[in-house]
């Protein structure tokens, strides 16, 4: 199996992991009060490190860090001066961008190519951008005097832990605001090393506060009553939660939720991308992605050509060691997540699609999926209508552009949607006309920071990246 293989030179062995991790609070790592808990490879189901669980006494004087951090020095810093530390962190995530990307792949599960070409270049990418806006702040028509928030709480998931992690805190550092974070449970590694860049980059003490834990350390972080701002990325019914416990206080609030985007493909597309299109859609990061394409709307005189050429694509993916350089589908990120997948594609065959799955050979330990298709799937199945967050595609068709636009639009998600279609016009009226915050033309899961990202509907509000993303942390601008 994979696991006989030679260490790659992506391996193990350049990272040096402490064997237990603290809480990082006030510029130093402490002992949390609450229970430890492991973190463990989803590809092995390998012991990789002991992180500690932060309880409510721990969030008070994180949040209490913050505050004296916000108040005594980062609000009061010139924005220029901000902007200096956002580059340098920049720099350094380049710097240890191998050990990183190799960090992300063993807590994740993720292929090696993706966290190293596209995570955490992203990351990098979200501070130089952040940075670049720090001392713009005045002067560039946000309005008469824009200052930050205060404290903000942000909650993040699993599946781009450290990219999430970018989202948040480069915007709110730029904006003078100071931060309490929190990774997933099952991926807190790369926020614990992006704690020591912090240390490296000499970061005021309590202007970023790492604290690992469970959902109830999230929930305990979202209604602190000295916090001023919530961000939250991560599932629906959480989101929905959080909403509630901020509801009545001044709090301000952006969430990202759940997706189940439609992919539609006209008869007149440029069929190579649109395979490319569809295969990264949904397949990029095992589909564990909120925007993935996992409503596959193909018009129907060319779906018989469109799902051959996939199960022949997909049949020559390697699935397998995250840190191979040359697996292209890497492990489910957790037990919890794989059973969710296993759940729903039972529930698919049992309402009737059609399944089709690729014969990847399924190593013993770990979590592992393989590329899957349903078709003759109709809009009341539930895998047509629920979120998987795994490497599954539904297929549904259409005739005409209406039939289209009112099938990818017959969900209570709105995140995201990708049209493929040789018509400029066609592109631009379907697009005009589906209910979702991001819209990809001839190309899907494409990422810029100066790019604003969010949901409609059930998917959320607000939005991350851009200059959007910069008033979502300022009062007074506009
Ligand atoms: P989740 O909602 O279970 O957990 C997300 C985070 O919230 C974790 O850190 C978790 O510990 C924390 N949490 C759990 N309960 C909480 C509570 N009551 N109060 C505060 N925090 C709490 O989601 P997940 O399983 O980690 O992530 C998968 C989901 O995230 C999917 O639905 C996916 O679509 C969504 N997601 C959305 C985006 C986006 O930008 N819209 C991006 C990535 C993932």
């Amino acid at each position: 199996t994979f696991l006989e293989y030679a260490p790659a030179p992506e391996s193990r062995a350049i990272l040096s992991l402490r064997d237990e991790y603290g809480l990082f609070i006030d510029g130093q790592f402490r002992p949390g009060t609450g229970e430890s808990f492991a973190t463990i490879s989803p590809a092995d189901e390998s012991h990789i490190a002991t992180v500690a669980a932060a309880s409510e006494a721990d969030i008070d004087q994180a949040v209490a860090a913050a505050r004296r951090a916000h108040d005594k020095v980062w609000a009061k810093m010139r924005g220029r001066d901000r902007g200096k530390y956002l580059f340098r962190i920049a720099r350094l995530v380049q710097e240890r961008a191998r050990e990183l990307a190799v960090a992300e792949s063993l807590d994740n599960g993720k292929p090696i190519k993706e966290s190293r070409d596209v995570d955490v270049p992203l990351v990098a990418a979200w501070f130089f951008y952040y940075a670049g806006w720090a001392d713009k702040l005045d002067f560039a028509g946000l309005g008469a005097n824009p200052r930050s928030l205060g404290v903000a709480a942000q909650v993040i998931p699993w599946n781009f832990p450290l990219l999430m992690l970018a989202w948040k805190v480069a915007p709110a550092l730029a904006a003078g605001n100071t931060v309490v974070i929190k990774p997933a449970e099952t991926t807190p590694l790369t926020a614990l090393i992006f704690a020591e860049i912090l240390q490296q980059a000499d970061l005021p003490a309590g202007v970023v506060n790492i604290v690992t834990g469970a959902g109830s350390t999230g929930a305990a972080m979202v209604r602190h009553p000295d916090v001023n701002k919530v961000a939250f990325t991560g599932s629906t019914p959480v989101g929905r939660e959080i909403a509630k416990a901020v509801a009545g206080t001044d709090k301000k609030l952006t969430l990202e939720l759940g997706g189940k985007a439609a992919n539609i493909i006209f008869e007149d597309a440029p069929i190579e991308q649109a395979i490319d299109g569809i295969v990264t859609g949904i397949f990029f990061n095992q589909g564990q992605v909120c925007c993935a394409g996992s409503r596959l709307i193909v018009q129907e005189s060319i779906h018989d050509e469109v799902v051959e050429r996939l199960k022949r694509r997909l049949s020559t993916l390697r699935m397998g060691d995250p840190l191979d350089k040359n697996t292209d589908i890497g492990a489910i990120n957790s037990l919890e997540q794989l059973n969710r997948v296993r759940e729903l594609s039972q529930i698919g065959e049992e309402e009737g699609a059609q399944r089709w799955s690729a014969n990847c050979v399924i190593p013993e330990k770990g979590f592992w999926f393989a590329p899957t298709i349903f078709t003759n799937v109709q809009a009341s199945h539930r895998i047509a209508r629920d979120e998987i967050f795994g490497p599954v595609l539904s297929v549904l068709t259409f005739r005409t552009p209406a039939e289209a636009i009112a099938k990818a639009n017959n969900t209570p998600y709105g995140l995201s949607a990708g049209i493929w279609s040789d018509k400029g016009s066609r592109i631009l009226a379907v697009a005009d006309k589906l209910r979702a915050g991001v819209i990809w033309a001839n190309t899907f899961n494409r990422f810029d920071p100066a790019s604003p990202f969010g949901g409609y509907k059930e998917s959320g509000y607000g939005r991350e990246g851009g200059r959007q993303g910069l008033l979502a942390y300022l009062k007074g601008a506009a």
